[in-house]
């Protein structure tokens, strides 16, 4: 309620401003120019209602986790996703190409971990912790690595202790998730907290001399899930194994590190192969006035492989694809392209962000938008926007519009609105985003129960709603937005 009372008066704040300058310039307007017209709206507002009652999105989603199921990055699964949105694309009438891009191909294997020694222990027995390799890790020798933990909460805790206090120990980030935060509807703000630390945790362990590292999972799940997600390394510093483990295990060996020594061991056999072929699915659909000028509606098509990546992200995929399946059953064809993008490689590399962005720099000024749906699928109560703030005022009458079902709110994100378009929003391109429910997301992000049940289907065609009324709308816009 604050946030959308501070956007209220942002609002009010911004249209005061344009106001002044118009008169002060003695101009015949009080207000910008709206850049959308009654027609393109008309049409934008058509195709929303359609595919809010269309399944097509739904069905797109549970094909893309159920039928070829995680697409972690140079699988055969990426590979058949890639086929697969292709031909759906062509068979829906879109231009279509495969841009090639070199994914990094990193393979799970087995992971296991238990405590060994600690306080209180009946002799001869061990208790279980629930771990998940984070992507990009090395593995531990095969015997696995059996040592003292050391548990910290934060980077600061860490350099308190030492080296040595360190070396040679198996480190646990035990920083919490902020459950109330998300709760209250910024799941995303609980996460950009704690996912530093699953990022960040092996360089500043190993820099101390730790022979392995564990972070609490960056994420909401307490049904002793882990959540995994990509780690960094970096040049000159020792490569070390690193895991996330689920809330549960986090709280269990952070209560019996309290009480004495711990001893864990833990064994990882992931592997890191030669980097992968894999491509971007790039379709578009010819603007009748304006060819060359592009509105971007994208998801990612690669997936973390613990779950089958139906939250993250087949649903923002199905909900971009429904604007070109749209645009077909109502015959609507705008006056710029629109370009779908099934990105590839978001999760361990932005390789398919990089390689459009490599490619296509020399068009940015015929980018008009770029819009990416990638947090799930819940329903969105408005969007979120990268770019100018005077171009905030003009989106007037599109929440007027989207008043309609319930997703009237807009947000400024200036820093950005999605990983892959993120290259293309530094550049000056206003980006977009569903400002989706944040409350339940990231409960089931990058872990095993993020499962096309998670879904739902109504919220799902409310994303694709969206997506597909700002496409149109951009599309149709009279001029540009302010950049
Ligand atoms: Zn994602």
């Amino acid at each position: 309620m604050f946030k959308f009372k501070a956007i209220l008066s942002a609002l009010f704040f911004v249209t005061l401003v344009g106001c002044f300058h118009a008169k002060f310039l003695a101009q015949t307007v009080d207000r910008p120019p709206s850049v959308f017209t009654d027609a393109g709206l008309s049409r934008a507002d058509a195709i929303r209602r359609y595919v809010l009652s269309s399944d097509y999105a739904y069905k797109q989603a549970g094909y893309l986790s159920n039928n070829i199921g995680p697409r972690l990055s140079g699988s055969p699964q990426a590979a058949r996703a890639v086929e697969y949105v292709a031909e759906e694309m062509r068979r829906l009438g879109a231009e279509v190409r495969l841009q090639k891009c070199m994914v990094p191909h990193w393979v799970r294997g087995e992971a296991s971990g238990e405590v060994v020694e600690w306080t209180g222990m009946a002799p001869g027995t061990t208790q279980r912790i629930v771990l998940a390799a984070l992507g990009g890790s090395v593995a531990t020798p095969d015997e696995g690595i059996a040592t003292e933990l050391v548990v910290v909460d934060d980077y600061d805790a860490l350099a308190a202790l030492g080296e040595q206090k360190v070396k040679g120990k198996i480190v646990l980030f035990n920083f919490k998730f902020d459950q109330q935060l998300q709760s209250a509807g910024f799941g995303g703000g609980a996460y950009g907290q704690a996912v530093q630390y699953r990022f960040g945790a092996a360089m500043a362990a190993a820099k101390l001399g730790a022979v392995a590292v564990l972070v609490r999972s960056a994420g909401g799940s307490q049904n002793r899930l882990a959540h995994t997600g990509s780690m960094g390394y970096a040049d000159g510093i020792a490569k070390i194994p690193g895991a996330a483990v689920s809330y549960e295990d986090a709280e269990m060996l952070a209560y019996l590190a309290a009480a004495g020594p711990v001893k864990i061991k833990i064994r990882l056999t992931p592997r890191t192969l030669p980097d992968a072929e894999s491509h971007n699915v790039i379709a578009d659909v010819k603007g009748s006035e304006h060819p060359e000028q592009i509105v971007i509606v994208s998801g990612h098509l690669d997936s973390w492989d613990l779950g089958t990546g139906a939250l993250d992200d087949a649903a923002g995929v199905a909900a971009s694809m429904a604007v070109i399946e749209a645009l077909r059953a109502l015959k609507i064809r705008p006056k710029r392209t629109i370009r779908f993008i099934a990105w590839m490689n978001e999760e361990n590399g932005g390789r398919g962000s990089k390689a459009y962005f490599d490619e296509l720099k020399d068009t940015l000024a015929d980018h008009i938008a770029a819009i990416e749906a990638d947090l799930g699928a819940s329903h969105p109560v408005g969007f979120n926007f990268a770019g100018k703030a005077e171009a905030i005022p003009l989106f007037a009458p599109l929440s007027k519009l989207l008043l309609l079902q319930g997703a009237a709110m807009v947000q400024h994100q200036p820093g950005g609105v999605g990983a892959d378009i993120g290259p293309l929003t530094k550049a000056g391109v206003p980006s977009f985003a569903p400002w989706y429910d944040q409350r339940t997301y990231f409960n089931y992000h990058h872990t095993a129960a993020d499962t096309f049940d998670k879904i739902d289907p109504k919220q799902l065609a409310e994303v694709a709603a969206l997506v597909s009324f700002l496409a149109v709308s951009l599309a149709d816009m009279e001029g540009g937005l302010p950049r």
